[in-house]
């Protein structure tokens, strides 16, 4: 059923249902769709607001939930009910992050330290699934907000680094937001798709995405080619970012007025002002040489060159880990194509100029880089949805696609986890004389019986003229295009005669369906393989009995009564082994049956081109 829904704000009809992108940040999270008149990427905002919604939930004493920049005002003053950088913990043990438990001002749950980490707010626990489905419902409600329609479906990013386990994680607080996660996308993927890299086919480029937020460093090195994008190497730092830019400022005013770190500590309300105006001084300092501000009466100055010495040390911190990312990826400098800029902190001049000298080139910094991981996935978003139809759907095939094979096999065509578009062809032949019809059954999934795969679609090849079994030569292809539609051609090479199917690959498969179907072709492999073994002996068992069957009916005359008594027996022991379960005895009757007719076939060979040759008038 398709959803119809009206646009208030722009009065249209909207035939198909939004999907938005999230980029879920530590510090700030946000949401972008592609606007539906002018089809560009825009980041989500209300009138005169920021697009970034800050990464921070906060719990008042009555367990009320409050996101965003509301709950950023807790951080000092509520520190036990204030939850930040949630994205830390996903998908993590406390064995994982015990190391910078001082890092978390709220309670990170230690007793059992290999199950999946919680932290306790009141007498209450979340997980970090929990909490970023928080912020995942506080984004859709913006959204709904905003676009005044229904927001159900969704792609959000994450770190490339991410893990499987991190990776699940991220989907279930999709879910538990009420956002069906579509796809789960790298950062500087979705970063590099809001410079329009990799949106053409032939495209082929190496690119380092740059990513320096408030609380993290990543260094990503990319290969795009055929409209695929491939991580190299991943490197950083996972604390290290703008926060300890700003800590930095913080140090430095306590220095010049003579403060304690003890004192700063000891009055949580002046250590928020502090840090705020630390924040604005260097926000201020990107685009100008002087800072002046005031707090409680004093005055608080920092020059733009002051902030580059204290900045330094980061930056050479962030170089360092370029290097191992390209020694990593087996490159240089110069083989990076482009190097894209994300992440609020890299509007820091210097942070900018270092960078680009370090590669050599100029670097990509004209979107956004607070919105432009959220653009992508709004770009990501619209692919998905069907909207660019001249741009390749980044995929490759979740499950294995073929096509079904005497005795109920898989006969696979195209593996899973290949790229697409993408194309195979196979050569099949009739099983009967004069066969005119051959049924092409398309099936999904990793099992060797179709029966426990999913069927796709089914059509006849009809037409074949009449020959003998084994004679007709059935070409079967299958195309991926870059929509993900399969394309399924039978054609019968000798006649010409050809018919052609569109399959939907991914027809609705949820995520779940797809985990079970991966799941039991692993736990059913043995098995299957020896499933597939007993098919195969039946089918060559019961061929060779269609084959005897025939000769002996044609060549009866010539043979012995012996002969005939003989082969009867074996052709029989054949038949019943085919009934059990046991390949190897269907093997041994078919060799015995084989070794039996071999020799009178071979006699009346003979005699027939003996015969034949007599005939020929020389
Ligand atoms: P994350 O990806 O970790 O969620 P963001 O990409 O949103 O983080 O970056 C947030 C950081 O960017 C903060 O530390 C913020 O202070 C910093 N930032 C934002 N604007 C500027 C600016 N103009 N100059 C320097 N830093 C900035
Ligand atoms: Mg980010």
């Amino acid at each position: 059923m398709a959803k119809i829904a009206i646009n208030i704000a722009t009065g249209s009809l909207q035939q198909q249902e939004i999907i938005v992108g999230i980029d879920l940040g530590t510090t700030n999270s946000l949401v972008a769709i592609i606007h539906p008149e002018t089809k560009m990427p825009i980041a989500l905002k209300e009138h005169n607001s920021s697009s970034l919604v800050p990464s921070v939930v906060h719990f008042d004493a009555y367990g009320n939930v409050t996101v965003g920049e509301a709950a950023k005002n807790f951080l000092l003053t509520e520190p036990q009910n204030t939850i930040f950088s949630a994205k830390r913990l996903m998908g993590k043990s406390y064995n994982d992050i015990k190391e910078n438990t001082s890092f978390f001002s709220y309670k990170v749950i230690d007793d059992n330290t290999q199950s999946l980490v919680k932290v306790q707010v009141g007498n209450k626990f979340y997980s970090p699934v929990d909490l970023s489905s928080f912020i995942l419902k506080e984004l859709k409600q913006r959204a709904e907000h905003i676009l005044k329609t229904p927001v159900n479906k969704a792609v959000i990013t994450v770190p490339a680094y991410f893990n499987d386990a991190q990776r699940q994680a991220t989907r279930d607080a999709g879910k538990l937001a009420g956002l069906d996660v579509l796809r789960i996308v790298n950062e500087p993927t979705a970063a590099s798709l809001a410079y329009g890299l990799g949106l053409h086919k032939e495209e082929e480029k190496t690119i380092a995405v740059y990513d320096l937020g408030g609380g993290t460093f990543d260094i990503s090195i990319l290969k795009i080619s055929n409209g695929i994008f491939e991580v190299l190497s991943t490197n950083g730092d996972t604390y290290l970012g703008g926060d300890d830019i700003d800590n930095s400022i913080v140090k430095y005013w306590l220095q010049q007025a003579g403060i304690s770190e003890d004192e700063l500590k000891a009055n949580k309300e002046f250590a928020q002002a502090i840090r705020l105006k630390a924040e604005a001084a260097k926000i201020h300092l990107s685009n100008n040489d002087h800072f002046e501000g005031m707090l409680n009466g004093d005055k608080l100055i920092i020059t733009k060159e002051t902030l580059q010495a204290l900045i330094q040390p980061m930056v050479d911190k962030t170089i360092a880990s370029c290097i191992n990312a390209l020694k990593d990826a087996g490159l240089k400098p110069k083989d990076i194509n482009v190097v894209v800029m994300v992440g609020g902190s890299t509007r820091v001049p210097l942070v900018k100029e270092s960078i680009s000298k370090f590669f050599g080139r100029p670097v990509n910094d004209t979107v956004n880089p607070d919105e432009i991981v959220a653009l992508g996935a709004a770009i990501q978003a619209d692919i998905l949805a069907g909207n660019n139809k001249e741009v390749l759907l980044l995929d490759i095939t979740p499950l294995s696609l073929g096509i079904e094979t005497m005795g109920g096999l898989m006969d696979v065509m195209i593996p899973r986890n290949s790229k697409i578009p993408n194309k195979a062809s196979r050569q099949y032949t009739t099983y009967k004389d004069g066969q005119s019809g051959m049924k092409i059954s398309v099936f999904q999934g990793e099992r060797d019986m179709v029966k426990d795969n999913r069927k796709l679609a089914e059509f006849n090849l009809t037409g074949i003229p009449g020959m003998p079994a084994g004679l007709p030569k059935v070409e079967v292809s299958f195309l991926i295009n870059a929509d993900g539609i399969l394309v399924v051609k039978a054609k019968e090479l000798r006649s010409g005669v050809e018919q052609t199917i569109e399959v939907k690959a991914q027809q609705d498969l949820s995520d779940e369906e797809l985990e079970k179907m991966l799941l039991d072709s692993i736990t059913h492999a043995k098995e299957d393989i020896a499933t597939r073994a007993l098919v195969e002996a039946r089918t060559e068992g019961e061929q060779l009995l269609e084959t005897t069957e025939k000769f002996i009916q044609k060549n009866a005359a010539h043979l012995t009564k012996e002969e005939l008594m003989e082969t009867a027996a074996a052709m029989q022991a054949l038949q019943l082994s085919i009934t059990m379960e046991d390949k190897d005895l269907i093997h041994t009757k078919v060799e015995t049956l084989n070794d039996i007719s071999r020799p009178f076939a071979e006699r009346i060979m003979d005699q027939a081109i003996s015969t034949a040759m007599k005939g020929k008038a020389v």
